[in-house]
């Protein structure tokens, strides 16, 4: 059974997106993972198709009604699928050590957000996960939709051209990645480190460690054992 991605929202034609192009792209046409939106306004209240309304307590904007949402999600979900929303900042997302898998290969229902959120009662009452993308406010949960489930479906079985790229990639063993060089050997006065073109793959292996090692000591150290996030 393929993966299986149902996304909730106000504006489907921001699907597949990103999603349709380059290794997503040919995953999705040969059927590796699916994609439907549902359109929440379809489940709107009256003849307008109302999907939110004004704050209980008052204040500005307004909030995506528990009874819509619910009918939406209901109408989506074959139970018991896991559902997230990308949400504000909460915690981090698309931690690789939960974000990408937390979908288990199974599917994901995935509620967007619009105005100033969702009406709690449909969280709690529907047991959705919120999960946020990064600690900066998007204008809708589409965008974290997209980055979860990009991070998920290049893990999915056969996507990746080269599975093997996927094991060294960052935070895989704890570290970010090693630095990459290619061909030319020489690039504006710059050359790659030598030890990369010795030939010797065991001294390779220790320098790229080495490089990861510094890499993640100098930009995330929360990473390296014994710190916490
Ligand atoms: N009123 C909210 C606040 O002040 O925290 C912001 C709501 S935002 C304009 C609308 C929707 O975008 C949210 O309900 C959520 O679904 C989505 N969203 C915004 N920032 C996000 C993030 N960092 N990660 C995931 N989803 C986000």
């Amino acid at each position: 059974m393929s993966f299986r991605a149902s996304i909730l929202t106000l504006y489907p034609e921001m699907f597949p997106g990103p999603l349709g192009v380059s290794l997503a792209g040919r995953a999705l046409e040969r059927g590796d993972f699916s994609l439907e939106t549902v359109q929440i306004r379809d489940f709107g209240i009256g003849r307008h198709r109302m999907v939110d309304d004004t704050p209980s307590g008052g204040g500005a904007g307004m909030v995506m009604r528990s009874d819509v949402v619910a009918a939406a999600l209901d109408h989506a979900l074959p139970r018991p699928t896991p559902a997230a929303h990308p949400d504000e900042p909460a915690r981090p997302a698309v931690d690789p050590g939960t974000g990408p898998r937390a979908g288990g290969g199974r599917g994901a229902v995935i509620v967007c957000g619009r105005f100033e959120g969702v009406d709690e009662r449909v969280i709690a009452g529907r047991g959705l996960e919120e999960i946020s993308i990064g600690d900066y406010i998007l204008s809708g949960g589409e965008v974290g939709a997209l980055v979860l489930l990009d991070a998920v479906v290049r893990l999915l079985p056969g996507v990746m051209g080269n599975a093997v790229s996927g094991d060294a990639e960052s935070f895989e063993g704890g570290l970010l990645e090693h630095p990459h060089y290619t061909r030319p050997a020489e690039w504006e006065g710059r050359t790659i480190p030598p030890v990369l073109t010795s030939g010797d793959h065991g001294a390779v292996a220790r320098w790229r460690y080495a490089e990861a090692e510094r890499l993640t000591r100098e930009r995330r150290p929360d990473l390296l054992p014994g710190k916490s996030r």
